[in-house]
This record gives structure tokens, C-alpha cells and sequence, in this order.
């Protein structure tokens, strides 16, 4: 069996726990098409936000509670850059993720495209799936703001961590998303799957940028393979994270139906076969889906790998 999952940071390396967990119970074999449209470089670094969560969680080396980042992480490099003045400074680096941002960018630089790079650092993580980004080329997430300077667009790093979601915001563009080509062996693994999981990802900023690439909903829509997403919505409310925010900007409502009807159904012409609510949202109604209700919290790895099950037993 193949699965490919879309995935994006927190929500989606949890999710992969549970699914390499399943997969091994199963012997199938994972593929992890991660978002890259929160990557930015920042003082000559090239930091993947989302790819290092997943290769860090499932690599074991991922701080549980700051949920970004490596654990027992120091942060002298960022107190020396803020000692200079230098900007940004609102930034998380820590000097174990330079590391990583390190070696990225001198094979970057060295002229490899990033799916080799993010090859070359899952050597030393061993994630137990395979990581591909969804593309290799620029794919920025900007966010169109307003406030007293005027309107501009922001990158979503600023928007997100820096002033906290909480800026008047008119829509979000994908900079790039027009001419970037799915990495190698993305559209090869989605063509060859069994089952294709949509990651309790934040469907706005880590869903939709992976899907914003060219050819890439064809892919999924246009594939042999089942759809089934988990919804990342509990009760109309994120678990974790400020999903409610994107969704506003996007006039859409914060619930499992609100972001199961932004996905639509496949057979309507949207991405969905399937679509896992929690039990608090039973009854939840998505036109030409099949929707089943369970407990939906990862809160380990056997209960992650149960919601897998009941999306292959969904199919
Ligand atoms: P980010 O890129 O680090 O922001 O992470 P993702 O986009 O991959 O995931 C963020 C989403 O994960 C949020 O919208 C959360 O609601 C969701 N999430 C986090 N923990 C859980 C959980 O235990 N269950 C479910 N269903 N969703 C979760
Ligand atoms: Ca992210």
C-alpha cells in the first residue's frame, strides 16, 4: 500500500507520526508532500519552517512544547544578531536549527534544488517517510495587510509570528504559485497511491499553497487514488495555532463543515472522498462526502495511527 499525505508543520508531523505508525503496522509505504510556502531567507539562512517540523518530529529531535524547533534548543546566535541590531528580530532561531538552516543553504547555494537537500538532512533524521516538498521552486505565502502605512503584502512568517495574525488582512497570494513545477516524484507518488490524506493542516496557510502549485490538485483530484481529510477544526475551534484567523480572511467559517465544504467534495469538483470529523461535530454535512465522526486529538501515536484506519476504512 501507498499513501501520500499533504502536509504542513505541526498538525501535519503529528498526523505523520501516526500514519508511519499505521504504515508500519501495514507495511505500506509514506509519502509526506510538505508545504513551503512559509520558507524565507533571513540573515543569508534558508529556513523551511514546516519541512524542519516534520523531519524533526519524526527524526525525534523536535521540542514537544514550544511545538517548532529543536528540543533542548540555546539561543545564543539569536541574542549576538540582536546584540548588532540586526533585523528581524522577532524571528525564533535557535542555534541547533542553524545547523540545519546551514546546511540547507550551502547546498542551496552549491546549486541543489531543495527536494536533494531535504533528502540530504532526512539522512541524518531517518523520518521513516519520504519527505518532498512540494515544489523546489519559489513559493512564497504573503498576506495583503492594511493599517496606518497603507495596504502592502506581507510575508506570512511577519503576519503570523510577528504581529500574531491580528492585522486587518484582505486575502493571501502564493508569490511564485504561477510558475512553480511540483518537485520531482510528487506527482509520480500521488499517481501510484492507494490513499492520498489531507493532514489536520491549516487548510488556508499549509494546505492550500501545496495545492496552489501547478498540476498539483489535478494530481490529487484527477488520481486513481481515495481522498480523505482530517479535519483540523474541533468543535469550531483550532486545536492549536490561529487557523480561525486565516479562515476569517477568508470569509470562511471556523468549523469541520466550513473547512470540509472550503475542500467541496471530488465528485463536485473539489478534493474530498472523505472527510474525518471529530466526535463534537458529528452530523457535520459535506454535499457528495462521505463524513465519519471519531475522536480526532493526536494525542499519541496509537490514536493518530486509529484515525489513518478509519480514513483507509472510510474508502
Ligand atoms: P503549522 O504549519 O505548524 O501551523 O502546522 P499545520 O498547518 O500542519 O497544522 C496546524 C493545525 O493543526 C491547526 O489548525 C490545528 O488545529 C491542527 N491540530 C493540531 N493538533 C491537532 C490535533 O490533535 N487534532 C486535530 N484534528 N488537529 C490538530
Ligand atoms: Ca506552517
Amino acid at each position: 500500500m501507498r499513501i501520500v499525505v499533504l502536509a504542513g508543520g505541526i498538525g501535519g508531523a503529528r498526523f505523520l507520526l501516526g500514519v508511519r505508525e499505521y504504515a508500519r503496522e501495514v507495511g505500506a509505504e509514506v509519502t509526506a508532500v510538505v508545504n513551503v510556502g512559509d520558507d524565507l531567507w533571513l540573515h543569508g539562512l534558508k529556513i523551511c519552517p514546516d519541512l524542519d517540523s516534520v523531519m524533526y518530529t519524526l527524526g525525534g529531535g523536535a521540542d514537544p512544547e514550544r511545538g517548532w524547533g529543536r528540543v533542548g534548543e540555546s539561543w545564543t546566535v539569536k541574542e549576538e544578531l540582536a546584540a548588532y541590531g540586526a533585523e528581524p528580530t522577532w524571528f525564533g532561531l535557535g542555534d541547533k536549527d542553524i545547523a540545519t538552516h546551514l546546511v540547507r543553504s550551502t547546498m542551496l547555494n552549491g546549486g541543489y534544488p531543495l527536494s536533494a537537500v531535504t533528502e540530504a538532512l532526512s539522512t541524518r533524521w531517518q523520518p521513516g517517510v519520504r519527505l518532498l516538498p512540494a515544489t523546489d521552486d519559489r513559493l512564497e505565502t504573503h498576506a495583503v495587510v492594511e493599517d496606518d502605512q497603507g495596504q502592502r503584502a506581507i510575508h506570512f512568517q511577519e503576519w503570523w509570528v510577528r504581529y500574531r495574525a491580528d492585522i486587518p488582512t484582505h486575502r493571501f497570494v502564493f508569490v511564485g504559485a504561477d510558475t512553480a513545477k511540483p518537485a520531482p516524484g510528487v506527482q509520480e507518488a500521488i499517481a501510484s497511491a492507494d490513499l492520498v490524506l489531507i493532514a489536520p493542516s491549516n487548510p488556508v496557510v499549509s494546505i492550500a499553497p501545496v495545492l496552489a502549485v501547478p498540476g498539483m490538485r489535478e494530481a490529487v483530484t484527477d488520481g486513481p487514488a481515495p481522498v480523505v481529510g482530517v479535519s483540523p477544526i474541533i468543535g469550531g475551534a483550532p486545536v492549536r495555532g490561529m487557523a480561525d484567523r486565516c479562515l476569517a480572511v477568508l470569509g470562511v467559517e471556523c468549523s469541520a463543515a466550513g473547512v470540509g465544504r472550503l475542500y467541496g467534495g471530488r465528485a463536485a469538483g473539489g478534493l474530498l472522498d472523505g472527510w474525518l470529523v471529530a466526535e463534537e461535530d458529528a452530523g457535520t454535512l459535506v454535499p457528495e462526502v462521505t463524513v465519519r465522526a471519531m475522536p480526532l486529538r493526536m494525542t499519541d501515536e496509537a490514536a493518530t495511527a486509529a484515525m489513518v484506519r478509519a480514513a483507509v476504512e472510510l474508502t
